[in-house]
């Protein structure tokens, strides 16, 4: 991951900012006003924060200035979803994949693929998923620790 992260609130802007691909502080204050009630003013201090990050450049156009991405949203949502993967312990990830799908609606092209993918794993699935945690942060070491006693 090279790009700095990034917060909830920089996360809405680029949603904007991706679907758009290019924009203004005042599109972007436009189309998030429903959703987020946000001053002009906060519009264009996340619009700052994400151009210092480099997820977004700027450049003038007449009188005002044009915004457009520098990081692809789908670069993004693999860093999402790594991002996530590091905050369970590696034996717990096949549970939080397992969270996901149930709480998401999905197409017939979805399962489709989800089933394909699954299959190809089992290409490569092991026993039992090697803990990645330090002693203390799950339970896994206890668990081992009881089984050798
Ligand atoms: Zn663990």
């Amino acid at each position: 991951m090279t790009e700095a992260k990034i917060t909830d609130a920089e996360w809405e802007v680029m949603r904007v900012v991706w679907a758009q691909g290019e924009t203004t502080s005042n599109d972007v204050y436009t189309i998030l006003n429903e959703k987020m009630q946000w001053k002009k003013n906060t519009i264009k201090t996340l619009l700052g924060r994400l151009a210092e990050k480099e997820m977004l450049a700027t450049k003038p156009s007449g009188n005002k200035f044009i915004y457009y991405p520098l990081i692809e949203e789908r670069r993004s949502l693999q860093d999402l979803s790594d991002e996530l993967l590091t905050k369970v312990c590696s034996r717990k990830v096949g549970q939080v994949v397992e969270q996901l799908i149930q709480g998401s609606v999905l197409s017939f092209a979805d399962i489709e693929q989800l089933e394909q993918l699954l299959q190809e794993k089992k290409q490569s699935a092991v026993e039992q998923v090697p803990c990645n945690c330090i002693p203390g942060q799950c339970q896994c070491h206890l668990i081992e620790r009881k089984g050798v006693e």
